[in-house]
């Protein structure tokens, strides 16, 4: 089988165009698949606030050596012969990770972050304890309770909530003094802050005060923020936090993956424990290599100045959309993430119809439910946008307001009908297409170079 001849030069970096040949000069099948998600993450806007484009660098790393290798243990002590290099590369990443976020300690084997978590509860709570969090439907994550999870089958969550009235000023904010209520009256063992859908600062100090009131220790996980935290552009939850955990993926630019830091040496024993051999056999070390030099881009001086954008450009497209008669939930942005509620445009509008005719038009992002949603989880009135991965193509404030355009125009065709959601479609799909061309790949060299 002869493959076709790469469809657009200069849109990815030329490692990746070798590293396509390569594959397909042995596997046409599988390079076919590799040749139509490139096209497909080229040629579309990616509002998935979780998602980002790694660089050439981070990404090549995952594909090296590393991933032959076993290394069950941990550095200087590890179940494997020939792990030399594996130390140096572990040791190498929880350094850059310990300096990223000023802490003591930090386990960057986790393979996700779902598994970050699980090694955290399985540490700090013995099953049926109570731990305290948000509810999956106001902005918490599957891993901070929900009941099919290992989280809420294992445990006992409850849930604290946001100020639900919307004449109150932060309407749809944390109800920090709900917090504590929720915590003197459950005593949790646990008190879980950071999320996934939630577009204001957390108050890690505020959270903190409540813990020690009620006992509790307090977890942070900043699995959305991470990028964010590490370039200053969102306060630490060190020294507040007990433990914290993250993805590395999102904000934060690396390979998919988890991390555990703390600055308690006890914590640090027992979640390394729970992690492995609690929950995770061999540490994935093409992974760890990736994050440690993912870790090093995100100590470079660049990375506060893209996470500075990450900031500016989801505020342009909040305000954006809100001019199109959109609802920004709490009001605003104030990280890379926020949640829109498309009944303010239009009653009839649903998440899942956003969601798919968006997709047909070159715009990627995900459904998700607001705040006392009245709609099922399959379909929502709001829909989930983020900065990051934009910003990392080099997207400005003034291609944010083009964004918001694109969207307000598909959906308001949408209402419209088949006929004109089809012919508005394929407008915005040209100039969605356009619009990427002038913003290739990170480390793309233009055409023809
Ligand atoms: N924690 C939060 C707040 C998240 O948003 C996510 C992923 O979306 C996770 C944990 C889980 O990460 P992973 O998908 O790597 O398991």
């Amino acid at each position: 089988m002869v493959l076709p001849a790469r469809y657009h030069p200069g849109m990815s970096h030329p490692l990746d165009d070798a590293v396509r040949d390569l594959i397909a000069s042995t596997d046409p099948d599988a390079a076919a698949i590799l040749d139509r998600e490139r096209e497909r993450q080229e040629h579309t806007i990616e509002l998935i606030a979780s998602e980002n484009h790694a660089s050439p660098a981070v990404m090549h790393a995952a594909g090296t050596c590393f991933t032959n290798k076993y290394a069950e243990g941990y550095p200087g002590r590890r179940y494997y012969g020939g792990c030399a290099h594996m130390d140096e590369i572990e040791t190498l990443a929880r350094e850059r990770a310990k300096k990223l976020f000023n802490c003591e300690y930090a386990n960057v084997q986790p393979h996700s972050g779902a598994q970050a978590n699980m090694a955290v509860f399985m540490a700090l709570l013995e099953h049926g304890d109570t731990f305290a969090s948000l509810l999956l439907q106001d902005g918490g994550h599957l891993s901070h309770g929900m009941k099919l999870n290992f989280s809420g089958t294992y445990f006992n969550p409850v849930h604290y909530p946001l100020h639900y009235n919307e004449d109150h000023p932060r309407h749809e904010q944390i109800d920090y003094d709900a917090v504590e209520k929720v915590c003197m009256e459950h005593k949790p063992k646990l008190l879980l802050c950071g999320y996934s859908a939630y577009s204001r600062q957390i108050d890690f100090a505020k959270f903190r005060e409540i813990a020690d009131k009620c006992g509790a220790l307090l977890m942070a996980d900043i699995a959305h923020i991470a990028g964010l935290v590490a370039a200053g552009e969102h306060p630490s939850p060190f020294p507040h936090c007990h433990v914290v955990t993250t993805t590395t993926h999102k904000s934060l630019r690396g390979p998919r993956g988890g991390l555990i830091m703390t600055n308690d040496e006890e914590i640090f024993k027992k979640t390394n424990r729970t992690l492995f051999p609690g929950t995770q056999g061999g540490p994935l070390m093409h992974i760890v290599f990736a994050k440690a030099v993912a870790f090093g881009e995100a100590l470079k001086p660049e990375f506060k100045t893209y996470q500075k954008q990450v900031v500016r450009n989801a505020d342009a497209l909040a305000t954006a959309l809100t001019e199109h008669g959109y609802r920004i939930c709490s009001g605003a942005t104030e990280n890379h993430v926020m949640l829109v509620d498309l009944t303010a445009r239009n009653p009839e509008l649903t998440g899942r119809d956003a969601e798919t005719w968006l997709e047909a038009a070159g715009i990627i992002c995900n459904k998700n439910g607001i705040p006392n949603d009245e709609r099922k989880p399959m379909i929502t009135s709001g829909i989930r946008l983020g900065s990051p991965a934009t910003t990392t193509r080099g997207f400005g404030t003034e291609e944010m307001k083009t964004v918001a355009s694109f969207i307000d125009r598909v959906l308001d065709a949408g209402l419209k009908g088949e006929a004109a959601r089809e012919a508005e479609t394929q407008a915005v799909r040209a100039e969605v297409k356009a619009l990427c061309e002038s913003f290739p790949m990170p480390g793309a060299t233009p055409a023809g170079v």
